[in-house]
């Protein structure tokens, strides 16, 4: 070959390669839009695209050797320095031996088979510019289709030199440096032969790092058994593999690829080696990702919409259905938003939106969700809260973040909101009631000026549904009510167990569980609560007297009562007669009355309750520190057991006017003489102020949450064995 040939045939290769690689850019784009549409791409195309990409002579032929295209080096093999015509059948340039060989490889491809190995084999050519002089060549051939024609793709790897074809160099079969994917050469064990710097870049490893390795270096492990086999078997039987794979980068981060995988044949059908290319899928998973997450996710804000907020409303709902924690909804209207828009315009309302989100969801925990449903309309669902004092908290710390100025562009701006409660199930069992109470809810707190929470009362809620006040006659007679118990123990080391509060349960057959709030409320409101009362105080004061045959000398048991039971004159003859009937000494009964209930009662009321204290019955003012009464009044009543409430509890070791109040509660309830115990208690922490502060007793869910009777017994031997910190 001469010189300038030589070079002439250089410049051939550059131009197409440069037209290939344009194309193969175009494809790739192509490709990355098709991924953005979620579509997977066409990976059987990978291995063949890399190979139409090769610099090498590439010839396609039909199944009968006809010439279809050849590239130019593919032309300057058959046609030397192209003063030859192009030939048309492959046949033309081989000589009698060449012509058995050919035969063997169209016959081979001609055949129905499943088989997609590439073929690995010799062919003698008539040298294009010397007369009788043969060439052998090395080359791959592999069966193709077009437009549903059969093909056959024979690539030139190189003049042969004898060697027996498995010794061949594994860079030789694939042309590693233009391919546009991760490509790998193994021998028949899957031992790595030869990788590209494609895979170097995906994988991170170095080409020394894999080079003899078994290609279970990338294995993520994330496979079956199964897969693999069926991987292999697939392999074996067709040739040819494509798929997902999830691997291992060297880091140890896993990856998802699409690989393509062919073995390379000799004609007896011998496996010589395997070939792949494959790319790193984890950008289209990304992008199905982002797709998901505009599906679900409000584009402005990336806050979820009201398609996943009302996915995880049914979800809470479910868990509340099951549990007694039940959940809260927050429906928030950002105020001043309007003015902000007209003045400064859309694109400084959009960043006052973008910030508000950010603070609203640096501000809840993390199992809330902060969704924006419009506007400046968002939904934050609190699971798990149920309590209108912990909503409250909430709101309160919402306020707060949002009453820091915003600065949007060159301004700083100040926003408020509004927020409307719905609680699960008082306002509502399924999400969309949820949300249309908390959002009528918001409209009470904008009447009132805004930068405040509204609910619906009470009543409101008993109205929206209406058989609650009519179901709840007879429930207990019916079994749908049950009283639990919640233990009360010493505030001192030894956490000794005092005895127990009755709180009232109700499985509504429709609704599920209803709060004792709302229940208690509606009983109160249509005369259920006296025949609902005397249930309650039988069934606890006969489960104590039980717990005391058992062995649990001396305890309380303490039971709410309602100011309609306190009303009644048959009242303190009732109790008397339960107490008679069940066996239980006056003594171990404890009545609570709420503080606010106390300011429905009357003096002749106190008197009552006088009379059964004078048996040896006691009085604990419940709830204390968030009704109205005042303390002369209430000294009046002369109880035994003040109950600190939840609310000053709950703040003690982070607000200093939380700890005040409760030294405060502490120091009336023991001036007048009364135990004071302390409500709410779920963080150790709390224990250990209230005992230096000499508070008497403890309940809380840290202590244990309210028990079914049936659980109390064994709970008890546990807390005897080992105390709570
Ligand atoms: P209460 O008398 O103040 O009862 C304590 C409430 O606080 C109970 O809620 C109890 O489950 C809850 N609690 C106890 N420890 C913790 C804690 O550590 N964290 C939190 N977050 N909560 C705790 P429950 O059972 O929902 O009762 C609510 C109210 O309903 C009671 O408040 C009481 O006023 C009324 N109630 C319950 N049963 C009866 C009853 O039989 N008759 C009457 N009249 N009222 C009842
Ligand atoms: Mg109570
Ligand atoms: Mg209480």
């Amino acid at each position: 070959m001469t010189e300038d040939y030589r070079s002439q045939l250089f410049a051939y290769a550059k131009d197409f390669n440069d037209l290939l690689r344009q194309h193969a850019k175009l494809q790739h784009r192509h490709q990355s839009l098709l991924q953005l549409q979620g579509r997977e791409t066409n990976s059987s195309d990978l291995l063949h695209d890399l190979i139409g990409a090769s610099r090498r002579p590439l010839l396609v032929t039909d199944a009968r050797g006809n010439v279809i295209r050849a590239n130019r080096g593919a032309r300057h093999v058959l046609q030397g320095n192209g003063l030859h015509p192009l030939i048309g059948n492959l046949r033309d340039r081989v000589d009698a031996a060449g012509a058995a060989e050919l035969d063997a490889l169209l016959q081979h491809f001609a055949a129905e088979t499943t088989n997609e190995a590439m073929v690995l084999c010799r062919l003698g050519l008539l040298h294009s510019d010397l007369p009788g002089a043969v060439i052998t060549y090395t080359l791959l051939v592999m069966r193709a289709r077009d437009m549903d024609i059969a093909q056959i793709h024979w690539q030139f790897l190189e003049p042969d030199a004898g060697q027996p074809l498995e010794s061949l160099a594994p860079q030789r079969l694939l042309d590693m440096e233009t391919a546009r994917f991760a490509v790998l050469v193994t021998d028949p064990q899957a031992r790595i032969l030869a990788v590209n710097a494609g895979l170097c870049v995906m994988t991170d490893f170095t080409a020394e790092e894999l080079l003899q390795r078994p290609i279970s270096v990338l294995s993520s492990g994330r496979h079956t058994a199964e897969f693999y086999q069926a991987f292999w078997e697939r392999l074996k039987t067709f040739g040819s593999w494509t798929g997902e794979f999830l691997n291992r980068r060297r880091s140890g981060n896993i990856y998802p690829e699409l690989r393509t995988i062919k073995s390379v044949q000799d004609l007896n059908g011998r496996t010589l080696f395997y070939v792949s290319a494959s790319h790193d899928v984890s950008d289209r998973n990304n992008s199905i990702e982002k797709l998901s997450r505009l599906a679900y996710h409000d584009a402005l804000t990336t806050l979820p919409n009201r398609r996943l907020l009302d996915d995880r409303l049914a979800q809470a709902i479910k868990v509340a259905r099951r549990g007694d924690d039940g959940l809260s909804l927050l429906f928030m209207d950002l105020d001043r938003l309007k003015p902000i828009n007209d003045v400064h315009g859309h694109a400084v309302g959009d960043q006052v939106l973008q910030q508000v989100a950010a603070r609203l969801e640096q501000t809840v925990r993390g199992g809330d969700t902060v969704a924006r449903i419009g506007g400046d309309e968002f939904v934050i669902l609190l699971p798990g809260i149920n309590r209108i004092g912990d909503v409250e908290e909430v709101v309160r710390k919402l306020l707060t973040t949002l009453s820091a100025p915003i600065t949007a562009g060159e301004f700083r701006l100040f926003v408020g909101a509004s927020f409307g409660c719905a609680r699960y199930p008082v306002d509502g069992v399924d999400g969309d009631t949820l949300i249309r109470n908390a959002d009528a809810a918001m409209y009470v707190a904008k009447q009132r000026g805004g930068n405040q929470i509204g609910y619906l009362d009470v009543d409101t809620a008993i109205q929206a549904r209406p058989t609650i006040g009519l179901d709840v006659w007879g429930a207990a007679e019916r079994g749908e009510m049950r009283v639990v118990y919640q233990p009360q123990v010493g505030a001192d080391l030894s956490r000794g167990l005092r005895g127990f509060e009755a709180l009232l349960r109700w499985q509504h057959p429709v609704h599920g569980n209803i709060e004792p709030v709302v229940f208690i409320a509606a009983a109160e409101n249509n005369g259920a609560m006296l025949p609902l009362g005397l249930w309650v105080l039988k069934t606890a004061c006969r489960q104590a007297r039980v717990w005391q045959d058992e062995g649990m000398g001396g305890i309380v048991m303490s039971v709410n009562v309602s100011y309609r039971q306190i009303q009644d004159p048959e009242f303190s003859s009732q109790v008397c007669s339960i107490l008679a009937q069940t066996g239980l000494p006056p003594g171990q009964l404890e009545l609570e009355i709420t503080e606010t209930a106390t300011g429905m009662l009357e003096d002749e009321h106190f008197e009552q309750l006088q009379s059964l204290r004078g048996m040896g019955v006691k009085i604990a003012i419940d709830d204390f520190g968030i009704g109205y009464s005042s303390l002369k009044r209430l000294s009046t009543l002369k109880a035994d057991t003040l109950k600190i409430d939840r609310e000053f509890t709950r703040d003690i070791a982070t607000s200093r006017e939380a700890l005040a109040l409760c030294q405060c509660v502490l120091g009336i309830g023991h001036a007048m003489g009364m135990v004071v115990i302390a409500e709410g208690i779920e963080q150790v922490h709390q224990i250990e102020i209230l005992a230096q502060h000499g508070c008497d007793l403890l309940q809380g869910y840290h202590i244990s949450r309210p028990l079914e009777a049936a659980a109390v017994p064994e709970w008890a031997r546990a807390a005897t064995t080992c105390p709570r910190p």
